[in-house]
């Protein structure tokens, strides 16, 4: 009982379309760690009209950041009702005072950074078509529609999601780095930041589960 494993209190961090939400979910299935996810928290507030679903609907509706301070005592309080468990912190912190706060009040052992190159995020982006009607994805030389541009069940025509207009992309992706830098510098000069690079989730996993595996060890 001399060497007994830290607990797992963890952030992933990546930009839009890098895979995040796919890796958090094989994190979460693989190690059985709770999952607390910022969006996910938030939209189940909004959905349920609490008082702070009221509060925040403004902001997250128009896409803007919450404000630091409703969003620390939010993750504050998922992180105390999971109590013991190992967690996975996704979608949080977002901003370097959310990163202190989060510090001070629940230190965070690793951090794991997925950096995928914005090239290979805009590709994704470019190739992916949608089928409005039933959600429908494809990926153009990775799971291309039967006949370019149309539907496979339907034959109907395929398009591109709003939010995934290259320009819109791009306009995320740079303002994602800017507020990721300060966060990364921040985990990096304590010493538990563990940088992932690579083009899929197929790639990465590997390495991340090699990572979290030996932490827990
Ligand atoms: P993004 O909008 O950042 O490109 P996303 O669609 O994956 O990514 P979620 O993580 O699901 O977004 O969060 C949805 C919304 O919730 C955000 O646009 C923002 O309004 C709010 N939000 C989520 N996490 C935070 C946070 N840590 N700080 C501030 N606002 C947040």
């Amino acid at each position: 009982w001399f060497s007994k494993a830290a607990a797992f209190r963890a952030v992933i961090l990546g930009a839009p379309a890098s895979g995040k939400g796919t890796m958090s979910a094989r994190i979460v299935e693989h190690f059985k760690v709770a999952h607390i996810s910022s969006g996910d928290k938030l939209r189940l507030h909004m959905n349920s009209n609490t008082e702070l679903g009221k509060a925040v609907s403004k902001y997250v509706l128009s896409g803007k950041f919450v404000p630091d301070d409703v969003m620390i005592s939010m993750i504050n309080k998922e992180i105390e009702l999971v109590g013991d468990q190992n967690w996975l912190l996704d979608g949080f912190p977002r901003t370097l005072t959310q990163a202190e706060k989060l510090q001070k009040e629940h230190p965070v052992n690793l951090v794991l950074y997925l950096n995928v190159p914005t090239e290979v995020i805009l590709n994704r982006v470019k190739n992916r078509w949608v089928h409005l009607p039933s959600g429908r994805v494809y990926n153009v030389g990775f799971n291309s529609p039967k006949v370019p541009g149309k539907d496979d069940v339907t034959g109907e025509p395929l398009s591109k999601r709003d939010d995934d207009k290259i320009e819109i992309v791009q306009e995320r992706l740079e303002r994602y780095s800017k507020a990721t830098e300060p966060i990364v510098t921040f985990y990096t000069s304590l010493g538990i930041l563990n940088s992932f690079q690579g083009n899929t989730t197929n790639e990465l996993w590997p390495h991340v589960k090699e990572t979290i595996t030996k932490f827990m060890s």
